[in-house]
């Protein structure tokens, strides 16, 4: 009986979509539990490059049921796209389930996001405009639409009219634009409807029995842990909760079944959006690292955005695991601090003249200035490594530290992009010697 949860420590972008490619080999279940499109997962795997935004990314593997929950955020036109881009590249239609609770992303989210982050001006959030704000801001007045509405022509008038409302008053008044008639979007979302009639069912029950049985369900998480609206960097977190302890809900299992929670960390620091990243590179030191960093450089996956970078940074990581609950880190990008003779890393933050060994609420964090110090580097390419003991000395120092910094145990390490550039260290140890590739 295994229900893993793959999370993300920081900011998001740490590669949760790598390891969860990799990690659904073994796995019957693989589930979206909060957010929507607002946020991409890279895959790269034998049918090619693909950046996941709506669909879970166990969509390669025909043996894998892949899930929508509940608490997702159901952008319907990316989902069909990425269905069809699938098909277009040869891989076998995925299995697919989406709840009949999870709600809808309707053009009306995405057009307020538009407007409201037009609005906001400098003060704005970095918004993608995907819809997220507006769409769990309707879900938590009750102005939603669940996909089991689709299906049913009057209700579903009845819904678009009530969510509709009130945002004609704030398009007229607030933002100068032309209302919307709920009758206007009725076709189209009852033709979209009929398309996702197929899929839809409660999947909670679907994985409360999967779970009874024993079989391997993956829990996978959108953005980071410092993006939580709860405990993150609040305004400039995301619109649903990106922690493990969510995904129970947001999948619809029991809170306990979750016996392992995998944060993934990447091996320096990267910040797609607005807020305070303490570690912030600017300069060439920050373009270096940008043009070296993941697959192909640091630009968002959904808005092709270069990525803020900076340095590892130990108290957000330390923070971001404990809040994740992590019971191991996934360790990524390790390869690309190769080109550097000594890597910095922020031990801590000043503030007031003071030192901080945590991760201050916003208000503080803005004002924190990073407590710098170097750690050897390896200078060589460690891309092909299969194991802890393949890598050079300094390279397993700086896992070492990470390991320390974190205060989680390391239980598996990837050197590349691609799905076989990772390996696991050993299960009941701190990282050393008797490792094996994944999967
Ligand atoms: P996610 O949203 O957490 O899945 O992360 P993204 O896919 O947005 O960003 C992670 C980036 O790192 C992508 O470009 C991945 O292809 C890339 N990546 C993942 N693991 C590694 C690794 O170990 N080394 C390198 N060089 N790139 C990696």
């Amino acid at each position: 009986m295994t229900v893993t949860a793959i999370v993300g420590a920081s900011w998001g972008d740490e590669g949760k979509g790598k390891m969860t490619d990799a990690l659904a080999a073994d796995a019957a279940y693989v589930v979206r539990f909060q957010g929507g499109s607002n946020a991409g997962h890279t895959i790269i795997n034998e049918y090619g490059k693909f950046a996941l935004h709506m669909l879970p990314s166990g969509v390669f593997y025909p043996h894998v049921t892949n899930v929508i929950g509940p608490g997702a955020a159901l952008d319907v036109d990316m989902l069909l796209k990425e269905y069809d881009n699938l098909a277009a590249a040869g891989v076998p239609a995925p299995r697919l389930r989406i709840s009949d609770r999870a709600q809808i992303v309707l053009p009306v989210h995405r057009l307020l996001d538009e407007l409201e982050e037009e609005r906001l001006g400098a003060d704005g959030f970095g918004s993608t405009k995907r819809g997220i704000a507006p769409f769990y801001a309707d879900k938590y007045a009750k102005l939603g639409i669940q996909t089991a509405d689709l299906l049913d022509g009057e209700r579903l008038l009845h819904r678009l009219e009530r969510s509709i409302t009130a945002k004609n008053v704030l398009f007229n008044h607030l933002y100068h634009c032309a209302p919307i008639a709920a009758a206007n979007l009725l076709p189209q979302w009852l033709e979209l409807g009929q398309k996702l009639r197929p899929f839809l069912c409660d999947t909670g029950a679907l994985l409360r029995e999967a779970r009874m049985r024993g079989d391997a369900i993956l829990l996978e998480g959108q953005l980071g842990a410092l993006r939580d609206p709860d405990h993150g960097i609040y305004p400039y977190s995301t619109s649903s909760s990106t922690l493990a302890g969510f995904a129970a809900v947001g999948a619809g299992i029991p809170p306990y079944a979750i016996e392992r929670i995998i944060a993934v960390v990447k091996a320096y620091s990267s910040c797609v959006g607005a807020g305070p990243f303490p570690v912030e590179l600017n300069g060439k030191e920050g373009d270096e690292l940008r043009r070296r960093g993941g697959d192909s450089g640091e630009y968002g996956a959904l808005t092709g955005r270069p990525r803020r970078v900076g340095w590892f940074d130990a108290p957000a990581i330390r923070y971001g695991c404990a809040i994740q609950g992590a019971t191991e880190i996934a360790l990524t990008n390790l390869d690309v601090l190769g080109y550097l003779e000594r890597i910095p890393v922020c031990t801590g933050y000043e503030l007031d003249g003071k030192l901080l060994d945590y991760f201050p609420a916003t208000s503080r964090l803005d004002r924190v200035k990073p407590v710098i110090e170097t750690l050897p580097g390896w200078c060589c390419d460690i891309s092909s490594a299969a194991s802890f003991e393949e890598l050079p000395p300094a390279a397993q120092g700086y896992v070492n530290y990470i390991e320390k910094a974190a205060g989680v145990r390391i239980g598996s390490i990837s050197v590349g992009p691609r799905r076989e550039q990772l390996f696991a260290t050993a299960t009941d140890q701190p990282v050393r010697s008797a490792s094996r590739r994944i999967p």
